[in-house]
């Protein structure tokens, strides 16, 4: 069954990992995707065409998420090829890890720029199509680190306990609306952004979860499309964790 035939969504940051997997569940399900790279260009442009390849409207844009007014035109860019936007997921993310001893002013800007900031300038520049439109969803990728804090991630807990904050927030601003906002928790999921990790580390995290695996991009996309579709109209204002059962 498809659950978003007719919908537009954008996705940031979708060249690589959990984005990529996002973008074409979206598309699987019938939505046109716009979605957002930085510096990944050859493998967003093989995205783009794996995407029109489902018989969708598809199209990459070069786009910096934690540039305020770069959010603004890439909206204003997507409305004008794609007529409307149903659906914004914000996924562009980066890490820069450190013990707190160590980690310089820059490290944290860096992060909360890219995390959090981010999606602030998506969910503003989106804000007044979807009030137009009178619906809408949102759905940001903030992690279990944000619910529970992790050492040496002080800088990415902070923006992702951020990014919750900002979701209850604009659900309760914007519910009256019919535009919906939500978050998704990812635990340990294995992408590009885990595989530089040393392998017996990852293996006892396996271990730690009930699960007993790591999680997949799909794993993440399946419930990204739950709330972007009406199969959860009656949700906003929540985190749900995709993590295995990991404790939080
Ligand atoms: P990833 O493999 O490192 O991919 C990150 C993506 O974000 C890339 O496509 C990158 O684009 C893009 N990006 C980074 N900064 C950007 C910016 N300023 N503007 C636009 N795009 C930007 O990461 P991932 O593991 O898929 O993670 C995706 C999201 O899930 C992140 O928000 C991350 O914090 C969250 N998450 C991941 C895990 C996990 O275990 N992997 C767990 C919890 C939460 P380019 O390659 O083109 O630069």
């Amino acid at each position: 069954m498809k659950l978003l035939e007719n919908q537009t969504a954008i996705v940031t940051g979708a060249s690589r990992g959990i984005g990529t997997g996002i973008a074409l569940l979206l598309a699987e399900h019938g939505a046109n995707v716009a979605f957002t790279y930085l510096s990944s260009e050859v493998k967003a442009k093989e995205l783009e065409a794996q995407l029109q390849s489902k018989g969708v409207k598809a199209k990459a844009y070069h786009s910096d998420a934690s540039d305020y007014k770069a959010s603004e035109q890439l909206v204003n860019d997507v409305l004008a090829e794609f007529g409307k936007i149903d659906i914004l997921v914000n996924n562009a993310g980066i890490t820069k890890d450190g013990l707190l001893m160590r980690m310089s002013e820059e490290q944290f800007d860096m992060v909360i720029k890219a995390n959090l900031k981010s999606v602030f300038n998506m969910t503003k520049a989106i804000q007044r199509p979807m009030l137009k439109e009178r619906k809408g969803s949102i759905i940001n990728i903030t992690s279990v680190v944000g619910i529970r804090g992790n050492g040496g991630q002080s800088n990415y807990a902070a923006s992702k306990a951020g990014i919750i904050g900002f979701t209850k927030s604009v659900a309760l601003e914007l519910g009256s609306r019919n535009i919906r906002c939500n978050a998704v928790a990812p635990g340990f999921i294995e992408t590009e952004m885990t595989a530089a990790l040393d392998e017996k580390v990852v293996a006892g995290w396996r271990e730690g979860i009930p699960l007993k695996r790591g999680g997949t991009a799909e794993d993440v996309a399946n419930t990204v499309v739950f709330l972007a579709s009406g199969m959860s109209s009656y949700i906003t204002g929540q985190v749900i964790q995709v993590c295995g059962g990991m404790l939080t």
